[in-house]
């Protein structure tokens, strides 16, 4: 099953990038190229015929697979990026994390108005990347139809925080 199998692969790292914490590194998965297919494949069986107009990703671990899963949704991606890295004109949302702040930005013309996005991180945590990314969107004028993550660390709660703005939450692993 997929999940045994993600979680097979994950490599936890301890004390990354500070001591106490224990990183799940997904880079393990990239290397087995068949169970980044299943990945891709078990996202669009679970989201079943629902309206998406564009997938968007976090940087950077929500690219490897936020890109593909577009691809073969067949609609664009679009990258939500760290404040500095994009080219063209840019909106942009400030959050909280534990210690201090950070900003995340996306280009203006990333969607139209009313567009369905799907949100894709690699990962969910306490969930304040993704609220961040989908206030972002929501300011914008799209509606965040569902969000996508390879894993989710379900004794954080960030599904509880996610679940008002789309109650369609797929993590392949919990
Ligand atoms: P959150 O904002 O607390 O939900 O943290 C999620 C964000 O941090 C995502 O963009 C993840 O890529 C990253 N992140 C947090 N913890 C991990 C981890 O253990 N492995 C990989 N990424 C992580």
């Amino acid at each position: 099953m997929i999940e045994q199998q993600i979680k097979a692969a994950i490599r936890d790292i301890p004390d990354f990038p500070k001591p106490g914490i224990v990183f799940k590194d997904i880079t393990t998965i990239l290397k087995d190229h068949a169970l980044c297919e299943s990945i891709v494949n078990a996202f669009i069986e679970r989201l079943g015929n629902k309206q998406i107009d564009a997938v968007a990703g976090i940087e950077s671990r929500g690219f490897l697979f936020g890109l593909t899963l577009a691809n073969q949704l067949g609609v664009p991606f679009v990258p939500i990026r760290k404040a500095g890295k994009l080219p063209y004109s840019v909106k942009q949302k400030k959050y909280d994390l534990e210690y201090g702040s950070a900003v995340i930005e996306m280009h203006t013309d990333a969607f139209e108005p009313g567009a369905h996005i799907l949100l894709h991180d690699d990962l969910l945590a306490t969930g304040g990347t993704v609220m961040a990314a989908s206030e972002l969107i929501h300011d914008m004028g799209g509606h965040v139809c569902g969000f996508t993550f390879i894993v989710e660390l379900g004794f954080l709660g960030g599904r509880e925080k996610i679940v008002p703005v789309s109650d369609e939450v797929i993590a392949l692993a919990v």
